[in-house]
């Protein structure tokens, strides 16, 4: 599951404030959360409206050994001219790990009407729902060749994983045949050293133009298939003139 602080933009979700999206690796607010407010997210939780499909299942990853809980859905709650959008596994962090969730959040969980009436229409709409829906005509472009998938894996923290792989996926690069996304999606995650705000930043570069993506990470030339393979990358499969 892609991490989030709190209350920090979504961006596999723009438009919508991040609530609990926690992670083995980040530090997160712990204390008493009413139990009102626990018992209403559970209960939104059993129908949410979900505009936006988001990839996969995931498993908490604070439990000590292994995930005692999985969750899929997300929940979109409207605030005072905002939308947070809070994972199914906040309910598990909440009882379990003593996660906190912001105040405002949990105001705004007490007043959600119900996700299929029209009073919750309403409030998503009003509160910046409608240009989240606009999101959805977004494509999610590439499937990501295996060793991309395995560089991402090798090259970051596991909290980071899922939100790497996302946003490769969905970020359209400006391609013209001679240069495939996987080609470049190695130099975007090389460049990024395992670092997540680099990763930001080096994609960003990439879609305006990923030549000089390619040659800060040495896969500019036609040796580039050599490149890789003493790198261990193995990108056999892909065709590429
Ligand atoms: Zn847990």
């Amino acid at each position: 599951m892609p991490w989030y602080r709190d209350l920090e933009p979504a961006d596999l979700v723009p438009g919508a404030l991040a609530v609990g999206w926690l992670g083995r690796e980040h530090t997160f607010s712990t204390g008493t959360t009413r139990e009102e407010v626990f018992r209403r997210l559970r209960q939104l939780f059993v129908d949410p409206f979900q505009p936006l499909v988001t990839a996969g299942s995931h498993g908490c990853t604070l439990c000590q050994f292994e995930p005692e809980r999985r969750g899929t859905a997300n929940l979109f709650v409207p605030g005072q001219g905002v939308i947070y959008v809070c994972p199914e596994l906040i309910l598990h962090y909440i009882n379990a790990h003593r996660y906190a969730p912001p105040p405002e959040f949990c105001e705004a969980v007490l007043k959600c009407p119900d996700t299929r009436t029209m009073e919750y229409k309403k409030l998503f709409l009003a509160n910046g729902g409608r240009s989240l829906l606009h999101q959805r005509k977004t494509p999610v472009t590439y499937v990501l060749a295996p060793g991309v998938e395995r560089e991402i894996v090798r090259l970051f923290a596991s909290d980071d994983v899922d939100y790497v792989r996302t946003r490769l996926a969905a970020q359209e690069l400006p391609m013209d045949q001679h240069a495939p996304p996987p080609r470049v999606h190695i130099a975007v995650i090389w460049l990024s050293k395992g670092d997540r705000t680099r990763f930001d930043h080096e994609l960003n570069g990439a879609s305006g133009d990923w030549r000089d993506t390619l040659g800060a990470a040495g896969l500019a030339n036609s040796d580039w298939r050599e490149v890789l393979m003493r790198r261990g990358v193995d990108l056999s499969g892909f065709e590429a003139p």
